[in-house]
């Protein structure tokens, strides 16, 4: 897999075993490799406190990255080690201030007319879901969004009448934030 700073990578390999540049082309290459993780460690608690503090619920695919990673097509766009690592954030945000998070199968996500609830088949390169069978028309991530959404309220009614309520409460006020792909299951 292609990552950022292979080019150096590449040359360090082409460095001679066992002299001085390579062991100082070692030396640069882990401050690299340090630097890299501790922006992407940077990057995930901070979006993940922002996404958990400034809503009520969050809901994500439950993402097999790994399979994932294995179709080559998709392998290039996704980290495993970045999205698992925003994730457990998220869940860490969501337990610190008391936000409900919920992981829901990504089956059918963007597939699924999110207004409807019909089938609509889509290959990975379309990126717009248009709908023939209610005319909806929204972006691909946007459309899954809102399933997501919906699915993860749904979920949470079934983890008990404290978060049953919790979740009715959102219905019930018609929350819409259209950002993060909010909506009202009715509407
Ligand atoms: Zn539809």
């Amino acid at each position: 897999m292609l990552q950022p700073g292979e080019p150096r990578q590449r040359r360090f390999s082409k460095t001679k075993k066992g002299s001085k540049n390579r062991v100082k082309f070692r030396n640069k290459l882990a401050r690299k490799h340090l630097k890299v993780s501790r922006q992407r460690k940077d990057f995930a608690v901070k979006t993940a406190r922002c996404v958990v503090q400034s809503h009520d619920l969050v809901a994500y695919e439950d993402l097999k990255v790994r399979n994932m990673l294995k179709n080559r097509h998709l392998s290039k766009s996704i980290s495993d080690a970045a999205w698992t690592q925003f994730r457990q954030w998220v869940e860490y945000f969501g337990k610190v201030f008391g936000v409900v998070t919920v992981a829901v199968p990504p089956h059918g996500t963007s597939q699924n007319c999110s207004k409807c609830g019909e089938v609509v088949k889509k290959s990975l390169s379309t990126r717009t879901h248009v709908c023939p069978h209610c005319g909806h028309t929204q972006d691909r991530d946007w459309n899954a969004a809102r399933n997501i959404l919906e699915i993860g309220l749904r979920t949470v009614g079934h983890m008990g009448t404290q978060a049953l309520s919790y979740a009715e409460g959102l219905i019930a006020s018609g929350d819409i934030n259209l950002e993060f792909g909010w909506r009202n299951p009715s509407g």
